[in-house]
Formats: structure tokens, C-alpha cells, sequence
């Protein structure tokens, strides 16, 4: 094949940082080439630290900003996803070994006059579900399975089986990336909640070959038989509990922060919460940025749940934490009682973001409403994306934002995945326990007729042309 031309002065990444595992409990540190997912010595969760960050900040904010937007003119595939922030991301895997699927970069989308009025502001919508499975897991998966193959290559291990507990998204984007790689060295299995995913989120591991394991239960059930796999037994655990998956979230933050120019001075970012592995992604992206002297502050970060899985949202309401027991939820992806990344999210508000960090529930009504009412408007937002919506709806409503903000809300996934639940909407065969009531202005539905243009036209009410109609009365009159 031939080798593509690279535009000229592109500032490549040579920097490799010197990154580790550290745990948010005890600080202990643990080596980047091996797989630790929890602290083996007080269980706690870890993250990635690169302790020669600060060496990054011998270059300036604004040349980091150019340097960014220099490798968008890039062809390498390299630089064409979340790698683009190389440095910020996973800066130890060599550009050679870099796993580009046509992750990131997704669009903004501006929210037209009638849906901006209906919400009370204009903003946009931030569409992560044009990522290839159809969700931001892309972004996690990209990095680490990009990390998975620099490893398994340089340490030249075979037969390594990658492994994850879904709520849909994560074993989608897991079993997809991780068939990019040579079968010989890394297998995938996922475990899933039996009737819990959709029947678009079942066939995507199914595609991609992976071994799909159902299990009885929810996500949370799924969970801890994962986790006592990666306790156990020498498995790669894809989960966000995974750091490295963190690493590659954070790209959203970048992207957004590159999308508006590198000036963030009023954003705010609204964006569920499940596991709360995104929101904890995107506020280290955010705090890296500030680190860099790329943006000169936090953005306001507003996380959204359901009434029917609510744990951050209690947690924040009376500052203490509990697992709560779930409800079905159209928000299917975040429907999660005990999220496992909840420690870095206080961690990081009681940091970082104490008088920037927000959540707000909704109702499982409202969610429905704002996807149903954001697909009428030109967006193609799943049903997490609608509770994005319908949470920065009510937070204006509260006077949490107002409209002088810079509002963008995270679309997580893609519309198609979640189609059930329009069909549910629009058939009016929602089981009850999820709490909604189609409403008529928000209904479709097919006509069937016979066929025949004047059949359809008479049924649209349509007026004819004037000469078309001559046109026909002169061919009766001719015969
Ligand atoms: C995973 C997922 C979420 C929840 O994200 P967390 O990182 O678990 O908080 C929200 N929406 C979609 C579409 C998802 O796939
Ligand atoms: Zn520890």
C-alpha cells in the first residue's frame, strides 16, 4: 500500500510521559506494564498518573492549542481519534500502535430556534453516538485496547481474554475493538443482563464475534461476577473500573474545549450518569486543560439520573452515599445502583469542582420527552441523550444555568440503539413500572393503504397543479 503524504510542519507526539497506576485510596503505585484494575493491597480504584506531566508545561497553553489543532490537518490514523491528545491520553503507546476505528472527533450540533425554545436556551448537542458502535465507550475502548495491543506486542503475550459486565454499550465497543486485534493473542467474551440490552446492543458482540455470556439479574449482578473473574483469574478487565478506559473518555472534554475554540469561559457540560466513568473522564479532562494553561477555567458540570437510579443524585441531596436498588429505566445505559466509579466523582468534586458540580433527576417522562422532542428537531439522540436534555431543561429551569451559558449535552449513544423504547412510546405498550404516558403531539405511526398516487394524495389533502390537472382533462377528452 501506498504511504499517504502528510501535510508539512504537523507537530507529531514523541513525548512517551512516565505513567503508573495509583491508587486513589492508600497513593501506593503499581507498575503501567502489568493489568491492575483495583489496588491490590486496600482494593481501592486506581488512576493513571503521569508523573512527568508537569515537563508538559514548558509549552505554552496557546501552543498546545495550535498543536492540537495543527493535527487535525493529519491523515495518520494515529491522529485521527482520541489520540490526537496524544500526550493527555495514553502517551506510553507508540503512534504505531494505536487502535483508529473512526472514534471521536464526533460533531456539535447547534439546537434549532423551536427546540432551543422548548428548552429554554440554545445549546448543542454533542452527538457520540456517530462513534462506530454507537456510543462514547469508543472513546475508552480505543485506548485501552490501543494500550492492550503495545503490551500483549512488546511482552509477546498469546491467548490473553479480554473481558467486560455491560449495560449494552460496553460490551458493543469492547467486542468491536477487540476484534481488530489478532485472534491469537486476545479473545473477548461479555457478560450481559438476560433481556436487558437491546436487541441492537445484543447483535453488536455477537457481530464482532465475541463469546456473549447472559446472566440473570442487572448490570450490578454482572458486575461482581466480573469483578471476582479479574480478581481470580488472569483476565483483562474492560470495564471502566479499568483506568485506562478513563483516559480515553477524557478526549470529550478535549474535543469540546477544541470545538468552541479553546475558550470554555462559560461552558457547561450536562451529561448522565451511570457508572459515572464518563463524568469522572470529563472532569479530568476539563482539570488537565486547566493544568496545560489551555483553558483558564473549570466548566460547570452537570450530571443527570433517572428517578429510578439515583445514587449521585441522593448522595449530593444529603451528602451521604448509599447504593440504591434500580427501576427499569428507558436511560437502560445508566441504569446503575452502585456506580463503581462513585469514589473518583466525590474525590474530584471535593478537589476540583465543590461549586461546579451539580446533579438533577428526572423523571422517566421527561426523558422520553427529550428525546422524542429533540428527534423532531433534527438530532438523532438515544434516550440517555434525552436525559441529558431533559436535566439541563430542569437545571435552567432551577436557575442552575441560565442562557448566557456556553450549554453542550452529551448525547451518549446513538438513537437507533434505543429504538424499543420509541416503539413503546408510539404503540402505547409501555409496561407500566416505567412510569409513562405517551403523550399524542410526541406519537408516529405508519398509514398502510392500498397504493396509488391519487389514494396518497387525497389522503395528504394535496391540491393539484393547475396545469397538470388540464393536462388530464385534455387526455379523458381525447381518449
Ligand atoms: C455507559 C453509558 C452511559 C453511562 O455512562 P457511565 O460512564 O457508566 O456513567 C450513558 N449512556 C450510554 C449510552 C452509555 O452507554
Ligand atoms: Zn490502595
Amino acid at each position: 500500500m501506498r504511504k499517504i503524504k502528510e501535510p508539512e510542519n504537523i507537530p507529531l507526539p514523541d513525548y512517551r510521559g512516565d505513567l503508573t497506576y495509583s491508587c486513589i485510596g492508600c497513593g501506593q503505585s503499581y507498575p503501567i506494564e502489568e493489568f491492575f484494575y483495583t489496588c491490590p493491597s486496600c482494593g481501592s480504584l486506581l488512576k493513571v498518573v503521569d508523573r512527568a506531566f508537569d515537563t508538559l508545561k514548558k509549552t505554552s497553553g496557546s501552543r498546545w492549542g495550535e498543536i492540537f489543532d495543527l493535527r487535525r490537518l493529519s491523515k495518520a490514523p494515529a491522529l485521527s481519534g482520541i489520540f490526537l491528545f496524544h500526550e493527555l491520553v495514553l502517551p506510553l503507546v507508540p503512534p504505531g500502535d494505536v487502535i483508529y476505528l473512526g472514534e471521536g472527533q464526533t460533531p456539535m450540533v447547534r439546537a434549532n430556534e423551536g427546540l432551543s425554545r422548548w428548552f429554554g436556551s440554545s445549546f448543542y448537542v454533542k452527538n457520540d453516538g456517530q462513534n462506530p458502535s454507537a456510543s462514547f465507550k469508543d472513546r475508552g475502548m480505543a485506548s485501552a485496547v490501543s494500550y492492550l495491543n503495545h503490551i500483549t506486542r512488546k511482552r509477546d503475550l498469546k491467548g490473553v481474554l479480554g473481558i467486560c459486565a455491560s449495560t449494552g454499550d460496553t460490551s458493543a465497543a469492547a467486542a468491536l475493538y477487540l476484534s481488530y486485534l489478532p485472534r491469537d493473542r486476545v479473545r473477548s467474551v461479555v457478560l450481559l443482563p438476560k433481556g436487558k440490552v437491546t436487541p441492537a446492543q445484543l447483535s453488536q458482540p455477537l457481530a464482532s464475534g465475541a463469546t456473549v455470556i447472559e446472566l440473570p439479574g442487572v448490570f450490578d449482578d454482572c458486575m461482581r461476577v466480573v469483578e471476582e473473574l479479574a480478581e481470580n483469574y488472569d483476565v483483562f478487565l474492560l470495564n471502566s473500573k479499568n483506568p485506562l478506559r478513563i483516559n480515553g473518555q477524557k478526549s470529550y472534554s478535549y474535543e469540546v474545549a477544541q470545538q468552541l475554540g479553546w475558550d470554555t469561559s462559560d461552558l457547561a457540560v450536562v451529561l448522565p450518569i451511570g457508572n459515572a466513568g464518563n463524568i469522572t473522564a470529563v472532569m479530568e479532562g476539563f482539570l488537565d486543560l486547566v493544568r496545560l494553561g489551555i483553558i483558564e477555567k473549570l466548566p460547570l458540570v452537570v450530571g443527570v439520573q433517572s428517578h429510578h437510579a439515583d445514587p449521585v443524585y441522593r448522595w449530593r441531596e444529603n451528602g451521604e452515599y448509599r447504593s440504591v436498588p434500580v427501576s427499569p429505566s428507558v436511560a437502560q445505559a445508566a441504569m446503575i445502583g452502585n456506580p463503581v466509579s462513585f469514589p473518583k466523582v466525590r474525590e474530584l468534586v471535593r478537589e476540583h469542582y465543590e461549586d461546579r458540580f451539580f446533579v438533577i433527576r428526572v423523571t422517566e417522562q421527561e426523558i422520553m420527552e427529550g428525546m422524542l422532542t429533540a428527534n423532531r428537531n433534527g438530532h438523532i439522540v438515544c434516550t440517555q441523550g434525552g436525559e441529558s436534555i431533559a436535566g439541563a431543561r430542569k437545571a435552567l429551569g432551577q436557575g442552575i444555568l441560565d442562557p448566557s451559558h456556553t450549554i453542550v449535552v452529551d448525547s451518549t449513544s446513538h438513537q437507533l440503539k434505543f429504538s424499543e423504547f420509541q416503539r413503546m412510546y408510539f404503540e402505547g405498550t409501555f409496561p407500566e413500572e416505567y412510569g409513562v404516558t405517551p403523550e399524542k403531539h410526541l406519537v408516529n405511526a405508519p398509514v398502510a393503504m392500498e397504493g396509488g398516487a391519487d389514494a396518497v394524495a387525497a389522503f395528504l389533502k394535496l391540491k393539484g397543479r393547475e396545469e397538470g390537472r388540464r393536462r388530464k382533462e385534455e387526455e379523458i377528452v381525447g381518449g
